[in-house]
């Protein structure tokens, strides 16, 4: 590697916004140069939002801090520095105008992702940084660094195909620091005798959409997580949505060897009772004699029935309610890296000064990005890490090595 005042190693979204911003800070006559393995920059920005790019999420920070794992408190500092707010005014700065839509999630207003990526590669040109594309940097490459400060932002493991194979986690260990437990999260879950459930035909025109249902998380018997909104059924399992947001702790449970189950609640607006109620009344006002799948058609999306019909070979009128509020599953497998959205554990948090994201450990070492022990749940949490923990380390690396000048002099 060659020297540079500044030596940024990744150019995704942390990585950009981290040499945007050390631009920004130290002006010209500084040399920022900026790597990546890829000829392209932010290539995962393209596939983000299904293509659309769900850049933030505009909830205040005591809603937004919640969806931030396992230290909102240590993000809390780089979301003050540049925060959701900052974040939409910043692409709207440069030609990226944003829209708001369900779930306060923030999309460029052309709901194309190909427009962040490409602006943010602008906007880092023409800064002045200078950008080397398709080298991959190895953790030896690092321990003969001349740079004055190092940022590492290469992102964590998952969807590896798009320059995101978790080379930082290597890196960070090279110079002292401790990675945690790594593993899939905002993934599929896979449940126990599914193919007996749902069969191909289900998904043959996409996923099967469940909307404003409530899932329970147990594991080992606790309810450990409740949460109700979107969800899909895939050829994969349970996906999306909600799914996505229970699968973090499902997912470590597994991995520690607990049981894991999900009570699926299509009906979470009505107690059993009223649900129960309902029922009554639609048999007792159907015509001739009362057809389940008539029943049923009332009930759920045409495209759930046949599975639920599957799934509960003995129902009835009497335990239709029941059934509807708690159809079980028993969770025994969940998609990797290869198709889960993040990257849960990284670089440790108490190893790094949340104001500045500097190494406790080495001077002039900085971390940005999914790299870090950090990752939220879907809805624009994940770009927000990654842009307010790129900004943050841009400017204090920038402010590192102002102060190391003024020592010089
Ligand atoms: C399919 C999918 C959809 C998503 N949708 C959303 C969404 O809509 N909203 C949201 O908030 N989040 C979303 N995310 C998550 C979000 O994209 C990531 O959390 C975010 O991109 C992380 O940014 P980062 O800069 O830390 O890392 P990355 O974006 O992973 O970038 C790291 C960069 O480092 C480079 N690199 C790695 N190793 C080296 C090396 N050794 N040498 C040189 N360069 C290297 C890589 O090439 C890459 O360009 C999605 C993720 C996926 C997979």
């Amino acid at each position: 590697m060659a020297e540079g005042d500044i030596i940024i190693i990744g150019g995704g979204p942390a990585g950009m916004m981290a040499a945007i911003k050390a631009a920004e800070t130290l002006g010209s006559g500084t040399r920022i140069r900026l790597y990546d393995k890829n000829e392209r920059l932010g290539r995962k920005i393209y596939l983000t939002g299904r293509g659309r790019c769900n850049l933030t999420n505009s909830r205040p920070w005591n809603e937004f801090s919640e969806h931030i794992h396992p230290s909102a408190a240590f993000f809390e500092s780089a979301f003050r520095s540049f925060s959701n707010e900052a974040t939409v005014r910043f692409f709207e700065s440069i030609g990226v105008p944003c829209v708001e839509l369900q779930g306060k999630r923030i999309f460029p207003s052309s709901m194309r992702a190909a427009d962040v990526a490409q602006a943010l590669e602008r906007r880092v040109e023409e800064s002045g940084v200078e950008v080397l594309r398709g080298i991959s940097v190895s953790p030896s490459d690092l321990l003969l660094k001349e740079a004055g400060a190092l940022i590492i932002a290469t992102g964590g493991k998952s969807y590896p195909a798009t320059g995101s194979t978790g080379d930082g986690y290597a890196m960070a260990e090279t110079l002292g620091h401790t990675v945690t437990r790594l593993f899939p999260s905002e993934t599929a879950l896979h449940p126990r005798e599914y193919s007996s459930i749902f069969s191909g035909e289900d998904f043959a025109s996409g996923a099967v959409e469940v909307k404003n249902a409530g899932l329970s998380l147990r594991v080992d018997k606790d309810i450990v997580q409740t949460e109700q909104g979107d969800f899909n059924f895939t050829g994969d399992g349970l996906e999306s949505g909600i799914a996505y947001w229970i699968s973090r702790k499902a997912v470590w449970a597994m991995l520690n060897g607990q049981k894991v189950e999900v009570t699926l609640d299509l009906k979470p607006a009505l107690s059993h009772e009223k649900l129960a109620a309902r029922i009554a009344r639609d048999v007792c006002e159907a015509h001739g004699k009362p057809q389940m799948a008539k029943i049923l058609r009332g009930l759920l999306p045409e495209s759930l029935i046949d599975a639920f019909r599957r799934a509960n070979p003995d129902l009835s009128f009497e335990n239709l309610a029941s059934r509807l509020k708690n159809w079980n599953f028993r969770i025994d497998g969940y998609k990797g890296y290869e198709r889960a959205v993040v990257t849960a554990g990284g670089v440790c948090l108490k190893e790094i000064v949340p104001k500045t994201l500097a190494s406790r450990i080495r001077k002039g070492l900085f971390f940005a990005g999914e790299v870090l022990d950090l990752d939220g749940d879907t809805g624009g949490y994940n770009l927000q890490i990654a842009i307010s923990t790129g900004a943050l380390a841009g400017v204090s690396a920038a402010k590192y090595i102002q102060r190391s000048r003024l020592c010089e002099e």
